[in-house]
């Protein structure tokens, strides 16, 4: 069986609508090669951020949460929802730095564009500020761009949340493009994945690390543009006594180590726990704290690309789901901040980190899970896994398959976002 059958819609991406060649309004569909959908739904997309908006608001204010909050990463997965539990839940006035590709008249921009848009026409509407920077976060540039805008407007931050994830970074000072791998140390890795085009659970190989992998992925993955961010923005000033920053880490069950914990990404995460402790220090005169917070592994388009994850993360969601403690990333964004950081319980673990994956690692949920993953197969990983669940989570990171969303209608792809118009 094929697991995406979206019918005969997504073979048309994006018709040109019936008003003519004049017309900027079209039907887009999702299109899907791989592990990633090049189109994505504007209404859609509002839809999914309206309902974050609305599970944050359904908890009440987060009590002394942030004021003035900087997410670089701002767009999609954690770092939207992030966006969203401190503007909805804490009243925050936000900047947000992503980057993402506007849509054209004919074709669809890309999710966390209209996800940006979306928070923004929210934001407005409730009052808050919210301002965004479309552009390269590892750049000097958009760096100094971000701190201008903060001295203009807002005068210091609060609360500084890094969550890019992107397969690439250019060194902002030597101009070197170091590239990310996902990819076992010391010896080739085999287990079992789930071919998400497919829907055959087989097995899969990935080669060892070679050559300078592991330090192209620190340089891009690690911490280093962690710090740079905070020495650019303590260096101005702009950093608020008492500010807290944050970076996103995971580890997940043994079955993912090779590729994950102990893989070319571990050891980017590593450095980040090195970063965190550097930070610290730097933060102590400003009384300061700097913190890595391990989340929960959901999918997210950088964790789709992930080998073996899909199929962990599918037995994970039905697991959970039928245990009562599934959570989406904003389901977490908002129990980091309500109540871990900002409620005086941080709950750090012997390494200084803050754990909102405890859930997950829950010895019960490993065990059912770890169960399951020795049994799972091509036959069975629909009934073992919840993947219905991983497909619609999917679809709705781009907008598609959200309740009230007439997808069958014309809609305008090149809409803007409000704060980069002015
Ligand atoms: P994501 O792909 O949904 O979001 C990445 C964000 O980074 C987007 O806003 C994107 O626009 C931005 N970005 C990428 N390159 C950029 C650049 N050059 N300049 C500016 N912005 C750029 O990813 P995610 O899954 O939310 O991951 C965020 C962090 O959370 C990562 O550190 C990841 O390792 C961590 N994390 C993810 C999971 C998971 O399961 N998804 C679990 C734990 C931790």
């Amino acid at each position: 069986m094929r697991w995406v059958n979206l019918g005969p819609a997504a073979k048309t991406v994006a018709s040109r609508s019936s008003l003519g060649s004049l017309s900027t309004r079209m039907i887009i569909a999702p299109k899907i090669r791989g592990f990633i959908c090049t189109t994505a739904h504007p209404e859609g997309c509002a839809k999914h951020v309206a309902e974050q908006i609305a599970v944050v608001k359904s908890r009440g204010l987060i009590e002394n949460g942030p004021k003035r909050v900087l997410v670089i990463g701002s767009s999609t997965g954690y770092g939207l929802s992030s966006r969203i539990a401190a503007a909805f839940g804490s009243n925050a006035a936000t900047f947000g730095v992503f980057f993402e590709r506007p849509g054209e008249a004919d074709r669809a921009a890309t999710a966390g564009w209209y996800n940006t848009r979306a928070f923004e026409q929210e934001a407005a509407a409730a009052g808050l500020y919210a301002r965004s920077i479309n552009g390269d976060a590892f750049s000097n540039e958009i760096k100094s761009e971000v701190i201008a805008a903060i001295k203009a407007d807002l005068g210091q931050i609060d609360l500084v949340i890094y969550s890019l994830a992107s397969p690439r970074r250019t060194d902002p000072n030597t101009g070197e493009v170091y590239k990310s791998v996902l990819k076992p140390i010391g010896s080739s890795y085999t287990n079992k994945n789930l071919n998400t085009t497919t829907g055959v659970v087989n097995e899969v190989t990935i080669e060892p690390a070679e050559g300078d992998d592991i330090r192209q992925t620190v340089a891009v993955m690690g911490g280093e543009d962690w710090e740079l961010w905070t020495d650019a923005l303590m260096e101005a000033g702009v950093l608020a006594e008492g500010v807290q920053t944050l970076a996103y880490s995971y580890i997940g069950p043994e079955v993912t180590w090779p590729i994950y914990k102990n893989g070319t990404i571990g050891r980017a995460k590593e450095d980040l726990e090195r970063v965190q402790r550097a930070l610290d220090a730097k933060l102590a005169p400003i009384h300061g704290k700097a913190w890595v917070s391990v989340n929960k592994a959901l999918v997210t388009q950088a964790s789709s690309a992930i080998p073996v994850v899909p199929l962990y993360i599918s037995l994970l969601y039905k697991v959970m789901k039928a245990e009562g403690t599934h959570e989406d990333c904003i389901e977490q964004m908002d129990r980091l901040l309500r109540d871990r950081l900002y409620n005086g319980k941080p709950q750090p673990d012997e390494a200084g980190r803050i754990r909102v994956d405890d859930w997950e690692m829950a010895p019960q949920v490993q065990k059912l899970v770890g169960e399951r993953w020795e049994d799972v197969n091509t036959e069975n990983f629909t009934t073992l896994g919840d993947f219905a669940g991983y497909q619609s989570s999917f679809l709705r990171l781009f907008g598609f398959g959200l309740e009230g969303v007439d997808y069958a209608a014309d809609t305008d792809p090149a809409v803007g976002i409000p704060s980069l118009e002015k």
